[in-house]
């Protein structure tokens, strides 16, 4: 059985991400979207309203599993007993970053291969934060996320 983890904020999930999803959900038997509690961030969304939105998401996708964890996520990727840890890389800028964590968790978890997907060029720019700034101000995300997600925003943002 082939498994990867593809973890992250996911706060909240765009169409970029979906991409990493839909596209590394072919490669293996299973793949599993790991929720990142993640104190540190001050999320817009907190982790079950995360949850639940991607498990709306990627509910016609099949050997697509949705969980939370906090803490390493090595660790949680050897907990759900995987091989491969999915990363997606957007630019140049998002290399550094990605490289220092796959090399220190090759270092941590040895039998485990960080396997990274390069964007959809659609999608290169696209971010959870920018998708919060636009919404912030008034402007359309219809373009950058799910109908789920962009009500979920609205919603949120008219609460705040
Ligand atoms: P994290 O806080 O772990 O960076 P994110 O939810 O921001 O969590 O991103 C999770 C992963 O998805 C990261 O590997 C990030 O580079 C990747 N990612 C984010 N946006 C995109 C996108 N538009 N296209 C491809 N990969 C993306």
């Amino acid at each position: 059985m082939k498994r990867a983890v593809y973890p992250g904020s996911f706060d909240p999930v765009t169409y970029g991400h979906l991409d990493v999803i839909r596209r590394s959900a072919e490669l293996v038997d299973e793949l599993i979207v790991g929720v990142l509690q993640n104190n540190h961030k001050n999320p817009l969304f907190s982790l079950e309203e995360r949850v639940k939105i991607l498990l709306e998401a990627t509910k016609d996708m099949k050997n697509v599993r949705v969980a939370s964890f906090d803490g390493l996520s090595i660790d949680f990727v050897r907990r759900n007993k995987a091989q491969f840890l999915v990363r997606g890389l957007r630019a140049i800028t998002d290399f550094d970053y990605e490289l220092q964590m796959a090399q220190t968790n090759r270092v941590l978890a040895p039998d485990v291969d960080t396997v990274f997907l390069t964007t959809s060029l659609e999608y290169a720019y696209l971010s959870s934060s920018t998708v919060k700034e636009v919404a912030l101000y008034g402007g359309d995300i219809s373009k950058f996320v799910p109908p789920v997600v962009a009500d979920a925003i609205r919603r949120k943002l008219q609460k705040a």
